[in-house]
């Protein structure tokens, strides 16, 4: 299973939020799939339209990171 990276910083960790504005440590796959890094974190209730970045500043949905090799917003 392939991972998308960052358009920015090209690392493969982001994570998402939920309305209690708690974050979860996610991975995308080439399939533009947000899947959680622990295998037993559960992402009901968050948000996976908007991912955030954990080593830069880049937010943005999973449609747009274009397997990190292309800057797109
Ligand atoms: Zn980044």
């Amino acid at each position: 299973m392939k991972k998308m990276s960052c358009p920015q910083c090209e690392i493969h960790r982001f994570f998402v939020k939920n309305e209690m504005n708690e974050q979860l440590l996610v991975n995308v796959t080439d399939n533009y799939e947000v899947v959680p890094v622990n295998s037993e974190d559960s992402l009901d209730g968050f948000d996976l339209s908007m991912l955030y970045c954990l080593g830069c500043s880049w937010t943005g949905s999973p449609q747009s990171l274009r397997g990190g090799n292309k800057k797109r917003y």
